[in-house]
């Protein structure tokens, strides 16, 4: 099945267009500054799986332009992929918040959106663009299927223990403060493959307990026992947890009203500054990009050592507390641009762990290249294997989205 994959940002539309059947890539993109000043500098970049990528400056004045020009791309005669419209049989969307309402993929009708809808409260700046998405697609491809992929709904199965804040219970009850988490396709995805590895090694699936360790610009972790999700870093919302390019993580709370009282910051400043002016980047003072505070702290910066010592240490802390909540440990798995690419990291994150079963291969370590079904850094001798793995959150939304049109 030919499935579109759509993941809309207030400004930008991100794509891949999948052959389900063969799981492979055909093109991918993204138009980018739609709206923004009207549209007028907008920029579509269209990468085709063979062939050349081409870059064009399109005004975009909102969502449905860019669909419009991205599927121009997609049949273009000499940069194109499929040769009419008429090929694409469903398009998959990545939605951020399902909220309680969604512990799985949906199949988009005018209940899924009123869903969508009412839980925008918990994540006004991604919930509205998604729905915007949704509608652009309904418009410039009617008639076909569209799905919904939430980044909540693996998480779903946590239990009320590790979902529920110390906060008066109304606050869950009535307003739905609680723990969600997010990343979920991208836990799911990599837990499926390890789980694969896992019962290749003998370990029964219902068995296994597998940590998946996110580490992009956003960082999260989660504990999966026997393909379930049962606790993730990320909270409420996608602040909440590790240490990440911008963003602060776990935080004593009681600092929130202290930016008001002692800095006069208001609510949105203080939330604009926990979200973008913390994490690598405020420790280190340097960049939230991984990359260069490795090189500035080789060159002795010592607050950009300061930031991959916290960041890493998290990390830790949490394999940890994981550990204890999945009553065991069969793999720990690291995945997205941190966690696939620095071998420093990895090594750090799990560094005088032995004790638990984890100890990596050095070698291994430093010398793993990317490969879809996963490698194994771990010592053979120890009892947790561990992992890397390329997280392709795409893929499985393509997969969701011809299962669930298919009727599978
Ligand atoms: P996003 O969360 O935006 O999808 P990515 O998963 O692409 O982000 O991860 C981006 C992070 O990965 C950045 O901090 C970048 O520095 C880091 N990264 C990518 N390659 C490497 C590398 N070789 N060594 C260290 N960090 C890397």
């Amino acid at each position: 099945m030919i499935v579109l994959v759509v993941n809309c940002g207030s400004s930008s539309v991100k794509y891949e267009l999948f052959d389900t059947t063969t799981e492979k890539s055909l093109a991918s993109g993204a138009a980018d500054r739609v709206g923004v000043n009207g549209g007028t500098q907008a920029i579509l970049q269209h990468r085709p799986a063979s062939g050349t990528a081409f870059e064009t400056q399109r005004s975009m004045k909102d969502h449905e332009t860019a669909m419009e020009l991205i599927l121009e791309a997609l049949c273009h005669p000499e940069h194109g992929v499929i040769s009419s419209l008429n090929e694409i049989q469903a398009v998959g969307h990545r939605v951020v918040h399902g909220g309680e309402k969604f512990a799985a993929s949906m199949l988009i009708d005018e209940y899924v959106i009123a869903g969508v809808e009412e839980v925008a409260e918990l994540a006004p700046l991604h919930n509205p663009a998604n729905l915007v998405g949704i509608r652009a697609c309904m418009h410039a491809l009617p008639g076909v299927s569209q799905v919904a992929v939430f980044d909540t709904a693996f998480h779903q199965t946590i239990e009320r223990r590790a979902y529920l804040y110390g906060l008066p219970y109304e606050m869950y009850e009535k307003h739905g403060m609680r723990r969600y988490g997010f990343h979920g396709t991208s836990h799911r995805y990599v837990s499926l493959v390890a789980g694969r590895l896992l019962t290749e090694a003998g370990v029964p699936a219902d068995e296994q307990c597998i940590i998946t360790v996110h580490l992009g610009n956003g960082c999260s972790m989660s504990a999966v026992k026997g393909g379930k999700s049962v606790d993730t870093t990320m909270g409420l919302t996608p602040l909440e947890g590790l240490l990440m390019g911008t963003r602060c993580g776990d935080l004593d709370p009681a600092i929130v009203p202290m930016l008001h009282d002692k800095f006069g910051m208001t609510p949105a400043e203080a939330d604009a500054m926990l979200n973008k002016e913390c994490g690598l980047l405020g420790v280190s003072g340097v960049s939230s990009d991984m990359r260069d505070l490795l090189v500035a702290a080789e060159e002795g910066n010592e607050r950009a050592a300061a930031a991959i010592e916290l960041f890493c240490y998290r990390v830790k802390k949490y394999i940890g507390a994981y550990s204890a909540a999945l009553g065991g440990l069969h793999a720990v798995v690291f995945t997205a641009g941190i966690g696939e690419n620095s071998s420093p990291i990895r090594a750090k994150c799990v560094e005088n762990m032995a004790y638990l079963g984890i100890n990596i291969d050095e070698d291994s370590n430093n010398t793993v290249t990317s490969q879809p079904d996963g490698v194994d850094i771990s010592r053979p001798e120890t009892s947790v294997r561990v992992y890397v793995i390329p997280t392709d959150e795409e893929l499985l939304i393509a997969r969701d989205t011809a299962s669930l049109v298919s009727g599978d």
